[in-house]
């Protein structure tokens, strides 16, 4: 960039010589000749890739036009402007790629993520290592105020470490010894000493990383719109600039060289660099100030469609609910409460539902892994599991029916487990979970930003939903769905939105990726740690907290209003200097200031966007 900053810049200054010797009057041919430099500087690059792209089939693109533009601007004699295009037009590219390129640094910046080390122990001394090479249970030492450069777990020290630069969020987390820790996070004022669990390719960082970098791959329907829209807008231009270069001339038997100027401005005029470069830049912003609040959205297709959102539909537990279940009631028949919580803790032990993960922490202690001989999830249901060579079935009400177990219907309020043992109802183990704190507030703005359905849908029984429901002011609530109704159920939704518009589920991408793919857009919640979740998902809400996606769609919205402005603003502004063109009423300074300047304005709006982000 470098050097076409100078070339442009000795261009230049020949340029206003050129100028001046003309002005003086000396000799024409010797300010031509400097014009023709100026030109050859600072134009030669934009000519052979004109040329390149004709060889590869592409003929008419921007080069094109500038090319023919200027050419025939020296073949009817008009020097100066011949130039003057072919600099403006470099200036504006130039500034086009410091655009681009400060806002693609930016994304990377505003996460501020990606570590540059790691301090491994070697020989009792600290050295640096880039976290490529370090290998899954290496121990890693983490300095205060350094990035965790790597997943694991801490094996000494305890800190606070800042998880805002994933979240958004910057309520630091207290972590000890063997605590899980994700790499990104910053560590506060105590040292850790970690092993590392992922290897950095498979770290959270990069997983991270690699999302936010490739989300410009997947492009919106309005960029689609641009590229379409030169393959057909640049030839049609090229052929009314021909017809006006010939036919006004013959009919009303004037000068050509009028005419031809005429045609050759309206070619300047006609570049569509300005929606080239700016919309895919707004798109950028939009996606890096999400990312900057832990949003983070994998393509600019999912951005624009969020804008459209309509339809809003709620995976339950995890998603509305904390997911934290708390062991409220044990009630073991013919066992001990103590064997009974062993037999579930053991049961659950390789699931990560948040049932599971409640029940093991009230029982608190080491999981023998041998006495586990096979368990089987059963989605929607629960678990059937080998524990000490006894069956253990532990789940709802259908999975008790479903194995003809004969057990005591409860009717508590909160989410029940029975467990049979070898085919024997032994009890239940009742659990309950509690409403996010801004589960509300989030519902309730949705409504404010025009998603007019709301809809939960949960596994869970009736009256939990049913509550749930109510304290939110959700109406449309599903219950006792398994997977495969979910699936079901957002079908029809999908059905019922108007033409257009979105549906979006958010799930905390437990047993909910199914649905997470059949969605128009699929937002995962809670996802920090969880790599399924990334994976399955289009918009990845880090942290836990729904409002994030009333976030999202306000930045959506704000995208695409900047979107349409420089749409509409660049199409009005090319026609109207078009048609001045066209009558004689404008020449080609004004055709190339129109050209530079709407793409300036237009990339300075799409800039907004990152700005509005960074304070
Ligand atoms: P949700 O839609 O609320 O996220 P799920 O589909 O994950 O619910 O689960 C539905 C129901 O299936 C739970 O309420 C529970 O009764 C039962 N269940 C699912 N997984 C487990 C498990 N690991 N252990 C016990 N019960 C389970
Ligand atoms: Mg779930």
């Amino acid at each position: 960039m470098k050097k076409k900053r100078n070339k442009i810049f000795i261009a230049l200054i020949l340029f206003i010589l050129a100028i001046i010797v003309s002005k003086l009057k000396i000799n024409i041919w010797v300010s031509k000749i400097i014009f023709i430099i100026s030109y050859i500087t600072v134009g030669t690059e934009i000519i052979k890739k004109a040329l390149r792209n004709i060889k590869r089939g592409k003929v008419f693109d921007e080069n094109f036009l500038m090319t023919v533009a200027t050419i025939g601007a020296f073949l009817i004699g008009e020097f100066p402007e011949a130039v003057a295009v072919m600099l403006f037009y470099q200036i504006g590219e130039l500034f086009q790629s410091y655009a681009v390129d400060k806002s693609r640094r930016s994304i990377a910046e505003l996460m501020d993520i990606r570590p540059d080390y790691a301090n491994i122990e070697k020989n009792n001394k600290l050295e640096k290592e880039n976290p490529n090479k370090v290998k899954i249970g290496d121990i890693i030492v983490v300095k205060p105020g350094e990035k965790i450069p790597l997943d694991g777990i801490v094996i000494d020290g305890n800190s606070m470490i800042d998880t805002k630069s994933l979240t958004g969020e910057s309520v630091p987390k207290s972590v000890g010894i063997n605590d899980e820790v994700l790499s990104g996070c910053i560590n506060g004022e105590g040292i850790l000493k970690i092993k590392v669990t992922k290897e950095f390719g498979e770290s959270t960082v990069t997983k991270i990383l690699e999302l936010v970098e490739n989300a410009s791959s997947n492009k919106a329907k309005s960029e689609n719109f641009i590229t379409k829209f030169s393959r057909y807008y640049t030839p049609i231009v090229v052929v009314v600039a021909v017809f006006l270069a010939i036919i006004p001339p013959i009919i009303t038997n004037t000068e050509f060289t009028d005419w031809i100027y005429r045609a050759l401005s309206f070619l300047v005029v006609s570049c569509p660099c300005a929606l080239v470069i700016s919309i895919p830049l707004s798109f950028f912003g939009g996606i890096g100030g999400a990312s900057k609040q832990g949003i983070l959205i994998k393509g600019s297709n999912y951005l624009e469609a969020l804008s459209k959102s309509e339809i809003a539909v709620f995976d339950k537990t995890g998603t509305l609910t904390k997911g934290v279940f708390e062991v409220q009631k044990i009630n073991a028949i013919n066992i001990s409460k103590d064997e009974l919580l062993e037999y579930a803790a053991y049961a659950e032990n390789y699931s990560n539902h948040p049932i599971a993960i409640s029940i093991k922490s009230k029982f608190g202690k080491n999981i023998d892994e041998l006495k586990i001989l096979d368990t089987k999830e059963i989605a929607g249901h629960g678990i059937c599991a080998t524990v000490k060579g006894k069956e253990v079935l532990i789940g709802n009400q259908k999975l008790m029916e479903k194995n003809n177990i004969v057990f005591n219907k409860c009717n508590e309020v909160g989410t029940i487990l029975y467990i049979a043992i070898d085919k024997k109802y032994s009890g239940f183990i009742l659990i309950s979970d509690e409403i996010k704190n801004d589960s509300e507030v989030a519902i309730r703005d949705l409504k404010k930003n025009g998603i007019n359905k709301i809809v939960m849908l949960t596994g869970d029984k009736k009256e939990v939903a049913n509550e749930v429901g109510k304290k939110l002011t959700i109406k449309d609530i599903y219950y006792e769905l398994l997977p495969e109704n979910k699936v079901e159920k957002v079908t029809n939704l999908l059905n019922q939105k108007s033409k257009g518009r979105t549906l979006f589920f958010v799930g905390d991408g437990v047993n909910d990726s199914p649905v997470l793919a059949l969605s128009d857009i699929g937002i995962a919640m809670g996802a920090l740690g969880s790599d399924s979740a990334i994976e399955a998902a289009d918009i990845v809400i880090m942290n836990d907290e729904p409002s994030k996606i009333v976030d999202a769609i306000k930045i959506s919205k704000k995208t695409m209003r900047i979107v349409k402005e420089n749409i509409i603003f660049a199409i009005l502004i090319k026609i109207l200097v078009l048609i001045l063109v066209a009558i004689g009423m404008s020449n080609m300074w004004w055709a190339v200031f129109a050209d530079v300047g709407v793409s300036i304005l237009a990339i300075l709006n799409a800039l907004r966007m990152l700005k509005s982000i960074r304070k």
